[in-house]
């Protein structure tokens, strides 16, 4: 980990921002046991990732089946919150704080008490319809969403194949396949974001895909810090004010438990 003159960097420059945004990764859910996709025993070593392709969901029964099997296994590991998820909690609580934007999937900034959250990969918590036969990765539904649980309890029924119920179409994970087109909506509540805020705060994203990779250097063009918070070097860690070395949870736990004690009251 660090140093602590970077920790106390952090801790000021935190209590010093008026609008700090988290831009958060893989790498601050690997703490509460939810393995990072490339990791070795991630979970591209025991599922297909063909089929987290949009075009063969929609074509293959087989497809869809497989990654309910996935979503399962999500699930029963019953993944928590960790100290990294409520520090940043903590400090949308006490004020600098404005938003968290994360590439995660897995709810845990929410279930920590984040109240502004953009997820820019969607959520596994929940399921949507995507329509009959969406084409080109871009989903056709008709509003149809429902939490996670909805699926599992018609999979538990019998039904092999959850379908739309209001209008017979498919049914899939509310996040981002490969091969299906960003949410727009919240990329740009993304970038509006990033451009109001005076501080990035990059947490456990190895900022090496898209939209994420463009972020610190957004932020900088609109006069804004950059920290970024990572277990290993990024490709960017040049653009940033201030890097800080170590587990996301005891970099934050430790930074903003410094600002919680200089709180007035
Ligand atoms: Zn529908």
């Amino acid at each position: 980990m660090s140093g602590s003159a970077d920790l106390e960097s952090l801790s000021r420059m935190l209590a010093g921002a008026d609008r700090v945004v988290a831009f958060t990764g893989a790498g601050i859910s690997t703490e509460s046991g939810i393995p990072d996709f490339r990791s070795p025993g991630g979970i591209w070593t025991r599922y297909d990732p063909r089929d987290f392709i949009f075009d063969r969901y929609v074509a293959e029964p087989e497809v869809r089946a497989n990654s309910w099997a996935m979503r399962r296994a999500f699930f029963a590991a019953n993944a928590r919150p960790n100290a990294a998820h409520r520090a940043l909690a903590r400090l949308e609580a006490v004020g600098p704080l404005a938003t968290i934007i994360t590439q995660n999937i897995d709810g845990l900034h929410q279930e920590a008490g984040s109240q502004h959250v953009i997820e820019i990969h969607g959520t596994a918590r929940e399921v949507a319809c995507i329509g009959v036969h969406p084409v080109g990765g871009a989903p056709d539904g008709c509003g149809f969403v429902a939490p996670h649980t909805w699926a599992f309890e018609q999979l538990d029924a019998g039904v092999d194949d959850p379908g739309c119920p209001d209008c017979g179409g498919l049914v899939k994970s509310a996040t981002i396949s490969f091969g299906q087109q960003m949410p727009l909506d919240a990329v740009r509540r993304a970038q509006a974001e990033v451009a109001a805020c005076d501080l990035l705060l990059v947490v456990g994203s190895s900022l090496q895909v898209y939209p994420a990779a463009a972020l610190p250097g957004e932020a900088r063009r609109y006069g804004a810090q950059v920290v970024i918070v990572n277990d290993e070097p990024t490709d960017l860690d040049d653009l940033a004010h201030l890097v800080v070395r170590g587990r996301a949870g005891e970099v934050l736990a430790a930074a903003v438990a410094g600002i919680d004690s200089d709180a007035p009251g």
